[in-house]
């Protein structure tokens, strides 16, 4: 099989009268693009100004306000809340962190480590429970993650892994290979050894977005849409730090930057974290017939061990959604459109699919989008705030933001509050890391890694039972090792 979609597969993506590409996502189309919030109409002070109102910047303000109700907070959005990834992600609330655990506990040790993995499985029930007691439906189901391995070098690879995640916080009833004889479900096709954890649930992104902003708004939260930030300054001399925007500026104690993948689009964070893209497809529903015949019975969420992985949920309303890399970067960090998503990245997640599930080739798609999400040049989260600048910030999650950003708006919340508590002891705060290389360096970098990824998992299902050495190279170019 050619690493790259043909031209031929392209046509031959089966997909529905209503197909539509990009309109932000299918989460969205799902529910209707929300009645815009009034923009800043001027210059305002406020205790806390929050830029972006993703998961990140809402789940911030939600708990300042729930921990301090005379707070004044207001919350920056360029477009509108949910328009990032937070309203086109794959809907895994996992417990899966990004990040070298390594270099974690290179700095602040391997207990802290273990503290801040199970502090991952703690978040995903709150949220969980966070939605039910705000009457926030986001067709939450908490049914557990499974990662499956189509290959003899995946296989290898997911067993060091849960044997390795043994000694990182994973205990064994938290996560632990599955016997396929006792597991007759989920029938994924060519797999040869899966791996099951309880600490996910599935849920519809842009819901949960759309209720988390309503639950702020609701505690008295000012949520102000179509109102970009061009800069954001720290506090100098007299002057406290400042969110400046076309219709004014706004002062605060404290401003907390919460872009994820569009930061590089402020004033100053050009070469801060890397925007990278994320795809997805969805299906059109599948008949009775087909999920019983796939087994798909729980709505546990589902992914593979590639090196250029996929992450799959069963929707709410019977669909499979299902996204994977596509094309990693564009030049210059350049901002994403709509959600617009290449022909050739729509044909290689079908083909993904169609190999995962072949009775499901046959269901047209109803929708392709992308999102963008941000990386930092080590590869590992981060959460702070500068008591000198005034500044905070969380982000970097890679592609694991939607529980992780929950964690972040706590420690936010216990850091402006100047507490010190669990939250503020864990080895993902306060980590600084250098900026990405200039252009083009940047750019040929990416491609080159993404490259060699493919390459690897071209090899692995091919020809080598082992991790192809060609993956390692790609992880020590990008600084993930
Ligand atoms: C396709 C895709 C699939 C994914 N799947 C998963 C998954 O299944 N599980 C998982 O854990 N993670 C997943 N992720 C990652 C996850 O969605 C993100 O990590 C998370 O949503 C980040 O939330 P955030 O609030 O930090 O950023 P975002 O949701 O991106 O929010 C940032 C907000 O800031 C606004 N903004 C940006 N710049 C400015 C500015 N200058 N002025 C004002 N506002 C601004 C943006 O418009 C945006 O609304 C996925 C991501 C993508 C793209």
């Amino acid at each position: 099989m050619t690493p790259f979609a043909t031209a031929a597969e392209m046509r031959a993506v089966p997909r529905s009268p209503g197909f539509r590409n990009g309109g932000v996502s299918y989460w969205f189309r799902d529910v209707g693009l929300p009645a815009r919030r009034p923009a800043l109409p001027g210059g305002a002070d406020y205790d806390v100004c929050i830029v972006g109102a993703g998961y990140t910047g809402l789940w911030t303000a939600y708990y300042l306000k729930k921990a301090r109700p005379d707070l004044r907070v207001a919350v920056l959005e360029r477009e509108f809340a949910g328009f990032g990834a937070s309203g086109r992600n794959g809907g895994w609330l996992s417990a899966e962190f990004a990040g070298s655990k390594r270099r974690y506990a290179a700095t602040h040790g391997k207990g802290a480590v273990v503290a801040l993995q199970r502090a991952m499985m703690a978040s995903v029930d709150e949220v969980v429970s966070v939605a039910e007691q705000e009457g926030v439906d986001a067709d939450i189901v908490k049914g557990g993650m499974r990662l499956v391995a189509t290959n003899p070098a995946q296989k290898a690879r997911l067993q060091e892994e849960v044997a390795e995640l043994h000694e990182w916080g994973y205990w064994p009833e938290d996560l632990h290979l599955l016997d396929p004889r006792g597991e007759p479900r989920l029938q994924v096709d060519g797999a040869v050894a899966a791996a099951y954890s309880p600490h996910a649930a599935r849920v519809h992104p842009a819901k949960l977005v759309i209720g988390l902003a309503a639950a702020a708004e609701a505690l008295g939260v000012d949520v102000f849409e179509d109102t970009a930030v061009s800069e954001i300054r720290s506090r100098t001399g007299g002057e406290r730090p400042c969110a400046v925007t076309p219709a004014g500026t706004v002062r605060a104690d404290h401003v907390i930057r919460a872009t994820e993948g569009f930061t590089a689009g402020l004033h100053g964070q050009r070469r801060q974290w890397l925007p990278m893209n994320s795809s997805m497809i969805a299906t059109e529903p599948l008949s009775e017939v087909m999920w019983r015949h796939i087994g798909w019975e729980r709505p546990e969420v589902l992914g593979d061990t590639a090196h250029a992985y996929c992450y799959a949920q069963r929707t709410a309303d019977g669909r499979i959604a299902i996204g994977g890399r596509g094309v990693p970067y564009r030049f210059g960090s350049a901002r994403d459109s709509n959600g617009a998503t290449p022909p050739q990245t729509i044909a290689e997640l079908w083909r993904v699919l169609a190999r995962l599930f072949p009775v499901a080739a046959e269901v047209p798609i109803a929708h392709a989008w992308s999102g963008v999400l941000g990386v930092p040049r080590d590869w590992c989260p981060s959460v702070d705030l500068d008591p000198e600048t005034g500044l905070g910030w969380a982000g970097g999650y890679v592609g694991s933001g939607v529980t992780t950003s929950n964690l972040a708006g706590r420690t936010l919340r216990d850091l402006v509050l100047g507490e010190r508590t669990e939250l503020t002891q864990l080895p993902w705060v306060g980590r600084r890391v250098r900026g990405w290389e200039p252009e083009p360096v940047r750019w040929v970098g990416t491609r080159l890694v993404y490259g060699l990824y493919r390459g690897a998992d071209r090899r692995e299902s091919d020809r080598v039972s082992r991790t192809s050495r060609l993956a390692g190279i790609a992880g020590r170019l990008a600084g993930r090792e």
